[in-house]
């Protein structure tokens, strides 16, 4: 019998790898096993395609393209800009956007172009003008120092952690935290939900520079049109981090209101979440900050990685097919229906349900913290992560949450039966686990975390992870 191609390339590849450091291989082999039997519920994770991941393995790893497309500081990369232009083409087409920037290496990375593309160009109109220089490379150190004192308004407001905004949306362990004097705006304690008018009151009191919309662990949707509305009546950029949800607004889950790539003037993503391409970040916008955002390298990025920048094309390729707004619709049925199982069962969880890829359970409703919560699922082969919930009690580090999101077992093909069926096993391990002196500690009985590993893994074995992958 002959393998398929998928089975080839990675057997072909692994062959080589061992010959040169065994080790290696054995852990690629591995991590494939670990992925096919663990039930994962990480809301920020997925399993990019094969085509995807084939695309990094190359030579294009051995490029320096510094530079934009056709204007490079290195000879040689009419390749790369063959694959970088057609991912930013694809880009671009799938999110309706006027300029996509496609080399950022990870989220992070996409969020700091951004924040230097919108700082530039604040300073480029009226002050450059003043000093009659070009552009910000220009500048003299007294120019700096005159700017810097003018940039005291160097304001953002961004979602609070807790309510489940981004480290990089200003917050201390981040860079972001010292670049920007930084306020919050957080959800209503009643409803769960973002309070528009509190957002444009805190924007009129602290007259941001950077209005940032955007979460790692919001449940709900968010109306950009009303965002913008109050960016536009304080005179600041509006600026969307779509890490979480691009794939939503790939798959036009989120239209209207909700797609923030009309109502923003500049929209961040990571490319590896919900959107399923390779690890790595990008940026949209419209014409105006579009120099500033081809400048991010060398300005704040490293080298462009042409490798991942053609696994951008790739996957971007597959998330303009007609059947990737399924997929994007499958992953919300999914959230809802494993929200729904676990409040049937009478879990309590943050705003009462979902209308994204993911759900918050307050795990304090099972006597438990985060840190108990995340455990004892793991012991139950159930890769879930901790999270914070709005005014958490226990902080960002034990914290009082359970995140779990649907994109990476809506990409294996479960479904809302097998959704139901990981509510009831959730809601088993975590009604059984009992706190255990310390809010690290926990006892759960080992037969049952025993049981509930056997039945997550009997979920599996009907939709296989990389079905064609055969590595013998
Ligand atoms: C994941 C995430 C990021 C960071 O992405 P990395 O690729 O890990 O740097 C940034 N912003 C938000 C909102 C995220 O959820």
């Amino acid at each position: 019998m002959s393998l398929n191609a998928e089975s080839t390339a990675f057997r072909s590849a692994l062959e080589v790898i061992r010959a040169v450091e065994p080790r290696v291989a054995d852990a690629i082999e591995a991590e494939l096993a670990d992925q096919r039997e663990s039930l994962k519920l990480i809301a920020s994770e997925n399993y990019a395609s094969p085509a995807t991941l084939l695309a990094m393995g190359n030579w294009f790893s051995d490029k320096y393209a510094e530079g934009t497309v056709g204007r490079r500081f290195y000879a040689g990369c009419q390749n790369v800009d063959t694959v970088e232009a057609l991912a930013a083409e694809h880009a671009r087409e799938l999110f309706g956007a006027a300029h996509a920037y496609v080399q950022p290496h990870s989220g992070i990375d996409a969020n700091l172009v951004a924040f230097w593309a919108i700082l530039a160009d604040r300073i480029e109109s009226p002050a450059l003008k003043k000093a009659q220089v070009r552009q910000v490379n220009d500048l003299t150190e007294a120019d700096w120092f005159a700017l810097r004192r003018e940039l005291g308004n160097q304001r953002m407001l961004g979602m609070s952690l807790d309510a489940g905004g981004h480290l990089t949306h200003g917050f201390r362990p981040n860079i972001s935290g010292k670049m920007f004097d930084q306020r919050s705006y957080g959800t209503d304690p009643a409803t769960g939900l973002i309070d528009y008018d509190k957002v444009a009151e805190a924007a009129r009191e602290f007259q941001p520079l950077i209005l940032v919309a955007g979460y790692s662990a919001y449940p709900r949707k968010v109306n950009f049109r009303i965002m913008r509305e109050i960016a536009d009546s304080v005179g600041a950029t509006f600026m969307v981090d779509m890490a979480h949800f691009a794939g939503l607004v790939a798959g036009k889950v989120f239209t209207g209101d909700f797609d923030p790539v009309p109502h923003a003037h500049i929209v961040t993503t990571t490319t590896h979440k919900s959107l399923r391409g390779p690890r790595g970040g990008m940026v949209l916008c419209g014409p105006e900050l579009a120099d500033q955002v081809d400048r991010g390298c060398p300005m704040v990025l490293g080298g462009p990685l042409p490798h991942v920048m053609a696994a951008k094309a790739v996957a971007l390729a597959e998330a303009r097919r007609p059947d990737f707004p399924d997929y994007a619709q499958r992953i919300v049925g999914n959230a809802q229906a494993l929200a729904e199982g676990l409040l049937r069962r009478g879990a309590k969880l943050v705003t009462g349900g979902t209308d994204n890829h993911l759900v918050l359970i307050d795990v304090s409703g099972y006597g438990l913290t985060g840190r108990q919560a995340e455990q004892a699922l793991l012991d139950s082969g159930i890769v879930t992560n901790r999270n914070a919930v709005p005014q958490d009690p226990n902080g960002a580090w034990y914290t009082s949450g359970i995140r779990i999101g649907t994109p990476a077992l809506t990409t294996r093909g479960l479904g809302t039966a097998e959704m139901d069926a990981t509510a009831e096993l959730i809601h088993t391990v975590l009604s059984q686990t009992n706190p255990g002196g310390s809010k690290a500690k926990y006892v759960l009985d080992p037969a049952l975390a025993d049981k509930v590993s056997k039945q997550a893994s009997e979920l599996l074995t009907k939709f296989p992870l990389y079905p064609a992958v055969d590595l013998g």
